[in-house]
């Protein structure tokens, strides 16, 4: 299990504000920022994508302005969080900096992973960003998000995330060195899972009763609430004590941690998803051309609809229908059912002058659809 993080295409990682952010001072870690830097690095040069969730804000702002210490209202953990997330990012940037890779910030909201238009937003930025090698470093928008909408921590955050991504790894860096079958702290006879498959109600019970003192908001509830989110997208997880130098290399040299491993990948989850866990709020009929090269794997682009049908939001499901009514697929699309309309039939190179934005080129991307078996070569 130890290599398996190393041969992981797209890993997001979790820092939780214990480590980045010394509990006695308020000050930043910044040794440990360093070697963690040195860590992603190291992954970066063998070809993986990594995308940071970072916490930290609240707990680096509350210093800098001067904040008492205990618990803090909402809207004073949203002014220190405005205060510490440009330090958090500075810190970031230097660290990242020393070696050649760019760091880029980026804060969600709940409803930035929830509701499927915001997603696609924040998806094409974050896919965007990695396409250039820049390291995103995300945190919740903490100033804006009210007590409704706030995840409030970032292993939900996080799990999102590498959902949003497909990422094949989510790593939760935190001050424990895994799931334990009861209360370390308690019990000396305390036993630390090393792989689970299923979060069972067993798993659950164990949950609540292994302590963190992470300075941040989530336990180790909310850390299996980030488990489940990964293993339904098909992301393996890996929760380990971020605490050392290097945690990343750790974890590969087969250190202590749980890993939570999912049965299906994360493009056998998604296409699951796009094909029965949403409800289609409109119908595209595609011309013949666009159906042969649907089979082809090809994505759907405007020129090859013929009509459209019902209403839909851009990146709510749409069915895909042959001339003849036959549904040949599921996907999302990337343009509203009014917008689908005034292009349909035409090039992707009109689309900027039809709309007078420019949109995407194709109407639902490949990654974003799924063909019924019927359109498959058998075999496939
Ligand atoms: N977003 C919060 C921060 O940056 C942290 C939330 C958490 O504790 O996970 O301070």
């Amino acid at each position: 299990m130890s290599s398996s993080l190393a041969n992981c295409r797209r890993v997001v990682v979790k820092i939780g504000s214990s480590l980045l952010v010394d509990g006695a001072s308020g000050r930043l870690r910044v040794a440990w920022l360093g070697a963690l830097a040195a860590d992603i690095a190291r992954c970066q040069e063998r070809g993986q994508e990594t995308v940071l969730v970072s916490s930290g804000a609240i707990a680096l702002g509350r210093r800098a302005l001067g904040l008492a210490s205990g618990a803090l209202r909402l809207e004073e953990k949203q002014a220190a969080a405005a205060s510490g997330q440009i330090r958090l990012a500075h810190a970031y940037q230097d660290a990242l900096g020393k070696f050649g890779i760019g760091a880029a910030q980026v804060l969600l909201t709940g409803d930035d992973t929830e509701s499927r238009r915001r997603y696609l937003n924040a998806k094409s930025t974050l896919t965007t960003l990695l396409g250039l090698k820049a390291v995103p470093v995300i945190n919740e928008n903490d100033t804006v998000a009210t007590e409704e909408i706030r995840y409030g921590d970032n292993d939900r955050l996080a799990a999102r995330v590498a959902q949003m991504v497909s990422a094949d790894c989510l790593v939760l860096l935190t001050d424990i060195d895994g799931l334990y079958d009861s209360d370390p702290s308690a019990n000396s006879d305390a036993k630390l899972i090393p792989e689970v498959r299923e979060i069972t109600p067993a798993i659950e019970s164990m949950a609540g009763t292994t302590r963190s003192v992470d300075m941040g908001t989530g336990g180790m509830v909310t850390k299996i609430a980030a488990a489940k989110i990964a293993m339904a997208a098909g992301c393996r997880m890996v929760l380990t004590d971020g605490r050392v130098e290097g945690p990343l290399a750790r974890v590969e040299a087969g250190g202590r941690c749980t890993w939570f491993l999912p049965s299906a990948n994360p493009r056998t989850a998604r296409k699951n998803w796009i094909a029965s866990g949403l409800k289609p709020s409109g119908t595209l009929v595609l011309d013949d051309g666009a159906v042969r090269a649907l089979a082809r794997g090809k994505s759907l682009l405007p020129a090859g609809i013929s009509a459209i049908k019902g209403d839909f939001q851009r990146g709510d499901a749409v069915i895909l229908q042959d001339g003849a009514g036959t549904e040949v697929g599921r996907g999302l699309s990337a343009y509203s059912a009014a917008d689908a309309r005034r292009i349909l039939g035409h090039k992707s190179g009109e689309i900027e002058g039809l709309l007078g934005y420019r949109g995407r080129d194709e109407m639902v991307h490949r990654d974003d659809l799924v063909v019924t078996q019927a359109l498959l070569p058998t075999g496939v």
